[in-house]
């Protein structure tokens, strides 16, 4: 059995499977996903909400009897998206893209019972379509132009200037309400309780002509519901007053929210290098299975490491791939690495194995399952075929 990095941390010590696991491997820990679905189902008893999830940021269809439980259904951002949630997780299904292909529309009404569209000349556009399918309820995204998105600057905030997303102001009485069932905004990224009640409450002040005018607000994601810190309390009431002053019904489609902490990536040491520094060469890669941590960028969360220079040994992380940027950050153990060791990788099932890619022939993580009793299920390995399929 390989020696997990840092084992004299106490935390560690309910790790065990980790150094038995084949690497690279993200691991959702279903213990933590059902604590995050309880707070979810919290916030639907106490304002009778509906909340999907954003199968963007999170789409593991081992893990969505569980979530379907809790959850109403899914929201896509288009049709492959659309057609997983109605084939794996069922309930209802969303779909919203800033712009839609041909031919799109008319299987996306066979696959979503609600479609978004970024523009009332879109809805215009495909009000002959959508007339024949009067089941589907019609939705138009708004640009709210409230901005509170917590990481990434304008890299991550639907209200950053020039965004593609949403009917400006400007163009809201073009909209054909009569025949708009739902009002979406998405404006949020990561953000905590102030920023989901920020827009709430920004709606309602800016745009209570336009609710007034339809049966369902869609609040959209970025609502933080399980980072520590977020207030639910606070979450719970700006819905309710906003319910209650309006009469509509809320919906709110988090990705990242339901998943946040909820799983790991297990990477291996293979090899240890010296150039000034000490570095170590993971067989997990920034590049190809943690793309954000270049694109947000950010440092991921290693269990029993610290900020380098707080422990006695420090490296720094990269991928073997041959991309100069592959870093993973810089990091600081109790004990030095050795090929062999694992590392952990904490928060690593939102928008990690979704992005992933086998750029330079890297092979990509197994996809696992860690059980309450701490059993662990591979439910997919990869190999050369997946590199070579694509290739054409
Ligand atoms: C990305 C996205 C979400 C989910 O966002 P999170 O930050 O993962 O909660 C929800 N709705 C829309 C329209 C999105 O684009």
């Amino acid at each position: 059995m390989a020696a997990l990095a840092q084992y004299s941390d106490t935390r560690l010590q309910s790790f065990d499977w980790a150094r038995d696991i084949a690497t690279p491997a993200y691991v959702l820990d279903v213990a933590a996903l059902k604590r995050n679905l309880v707070r979810a189902a919290e916030i639907k008893r106490e304002t009778g909400c509906k909340i999907l999830l954003a199968t963007k940021a999170f789409a593991l269809p081992a893990a969505f009897p569980l979530m379907r439980d809790v959850l109403d259904g899914t929201t896509a951002s288009g049709e492959y998206e659309a057609r997983l949630g109605r084939d794996e997780f069922g309930k209802e299904v969303h779909v919203y893209s800033p712009a839609y292909a041909p031919g799109e529309i008319e299987r996306l009404t066979g696959l979503a019972q609600h479609i978004y569209f970024n523009s009332p000349e879109q809805i215009a556009k495909n009000l002959p379509v959508l007339k024949a399918h009067p089941g589907i309820k019609v939705g138009v995204r708004i640009n709210p132009g409230y901005s509170n998105a917590t990481l990434g600057g304008a890299l991550y905030d639907p209200c950053a200037p020039y965004s593609r997303f949403g009917a400006t102001r400007d163009t809201l009485d073009r909209v054909p309400w009569d025949a708009v069932d739902i009002l979406h905004t998405h404006a949020l990224c990561e953000s905590d309780d102030a920023g989901s009640i920020g827009l709430i409450e920004h709606v309602a002040r800016n745009f209570g002509d336009y609710v007034r005018r339809v049966k369902t607000v869609n609040f959209g994601g970025g609502h933080f519901i399980n980072k520590p810190g977020y207030n639910i309390g606070k979450l719970i009431a700006a819905i309710k007053a906003f319910r209650s002053a309006f009469g509509v019904e809320v919906i709110l489609e988090p990705g990242a929210g339901l998943v946040v902490d909820a799983g790991y990536l297990v990477a291996t040491v293979l090899d240890l290098h010296r150039n000034e520094k000490d570095i170590a060469i993971l067989d997990a890669s920034a590049s190809t299975h943690m793309p954000d941590v270049l694109e947000v960028p950010y440092t991921p969360a290693i269990i029993g490491a610290d900020a380098p220079g707080k422990k006695a040994h420090t490296y720094i992380l990269g991928g073997k791939t041959c991309m100069t940027g592959d870093i993973i950050g810089e990091y600081s153990f109790d004990q030095p690495l050795k090929p062999g060791d694992r590392v952990i990788f904490t928060d690593m099932m939102q928008y990690s194995f979704v992005k992933n890619n086998t750029f330079n022939g890297v092979p990509l993580p197994d996809l696992a399952i860690l059980n309450e009793d701490q059993s662990y299920k591979i439910l997919r390995s990869f190999g050369y075929d997946d590199f070579r399929y694509r290739l054409g």
